[in-house]
């Protein structure tokens, strides 16, 4: 890391200007982002935010598994927390604690072997704990929040704050934060379990995505959230649009509600494609699928 001085604080993570997004999503597209910082631990993110214009626009990033960034990218600061914020711990008999940047497939598998169950389902999430919490991820029946005990969160002026899941409006695929903060970290308590049994439900989740999903083809995953009652991947094989494609991206074969780079798509192919198939399902059922994935830029 190149230690970094920015107004006179003293930093240890690294500082990078226009760092290319298409280098850190899933998808493989999106344009540069102004600044893009690397916190070396908890304590220098704090340092390095409040040192930091309060009217600086900020992105929070984790393994951009569920981000559709525009081509011109984006014109603030990045913080990427993968690879940076990794601290992963057993908390008393039956909590895991880890830090927003680690990946979800180690906290599942960090947990099921202290034979705690219940994240096992986090397995087949290619995203952070930070996305996770974020995004209230969920499969097979389980969702993040359901596990949650506490977090710890920061705000823009670099202050950490412990919360309780009530402090948050939690839904399908959505958590209201409290306006200008961010995970630093989450408790999770998790029911005891048997080791083997959890590593064994582990194997199954990832050999179901295998067999169901286009794992492997760069994708974000399902694009739209499912609708009461129904399948956004139903909805888009009926109206006809699997394998449809505006320039690079196709909508896949394997998964319907999976969109994926082909090789060469743009973040504006990507864009199309997903209002193409909003506007196509729309028409022929009178269902508006809502995105799930989030963009960022114009
Ligand atoms: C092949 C594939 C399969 C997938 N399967 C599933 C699935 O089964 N279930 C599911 O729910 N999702 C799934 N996803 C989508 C995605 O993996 C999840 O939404 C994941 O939680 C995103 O985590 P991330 O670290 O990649 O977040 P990012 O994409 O980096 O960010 C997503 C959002 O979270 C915000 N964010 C990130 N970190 C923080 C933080 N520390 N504090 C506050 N906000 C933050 C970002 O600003 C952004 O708004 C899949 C994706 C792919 C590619």
């Amino acid at each position: 890391m190149i230690p970094v001085e920015v107004r006179s604080v003293s930093l240890r993570g690294e500082l990078r200007s226009d760092e290319p997004l298409a280098r850190h999503t899933s998808w493989g597209v999106g344009g540069p982002a102004r600044s893009f910082y690397r916190p070396a631990d908890a304590a220098d993110l704090a340092a390095f935010l409040s040192q930091l214009d309060p009217n600086e626009p900020l992105l929070w990033l984790g393994l951009g598994s569920n981000l559709l960034v525009s081509d011109t990218g984006f014109a603030g600061t990045v913080i990427q927390t993968q690879g940076c914020l990794t601290g992963l711990e057993r908390a008393g008999d039956q909590g895991v604690r880890a830090e927003a940047g680690v990946s979800c497939a180690k906290v599942a598998r960090f947990a099921a072997r202290l034979g705690l169950a219940g994240a096992e389902f986090l397995a087949g999430i290619p995203g952070t704990m930070g996305g996770a919490l974020a995004m209230n991820a969920g499969a097979h029946g389980g969702e993040t929040w359901d596990w949650v005990h506490r977090v710890h969160t920061i705000d823009r002026r670099g202050k950490i704050r412990e919360r309780l899941p009530d402090a948050f409006d939690i839904g399908y695929r959505h958590v209201e934060i409290p306006r200008g903060e961010w995970f630093l970290d989450a408790e999770l308590q998790l029911t005891p379990g048997d080791d083997k049994a959890c590593l064994e439900r582990i194997r199954e989740v990832l050999e179901r995505r295998g067999r169901t999903q286009p794992i492997g083809l760069p994708s974000c995953g399902s694009v739209f959230r499912n609708p009461p009652g129904d399948h956004a991947a139903r909805l888009i094989e009926a109206a006809g649009l699997k394998g449809l494609r505006i320039g690079g991206a196709q909508v896949s074969e394997k998964h319907a509600n999976f969109i994926i780079n082909t090789g060469a798509a743009t973040a504006s192919d990507m864009a199309r494609l997903i209002e193409r198939v909003q506007t196509e399902v729309e028409r022929r059922s009178g269902i508006r699928l809502i995105r799930e994935v989030r963009r960022v830029g114009d």
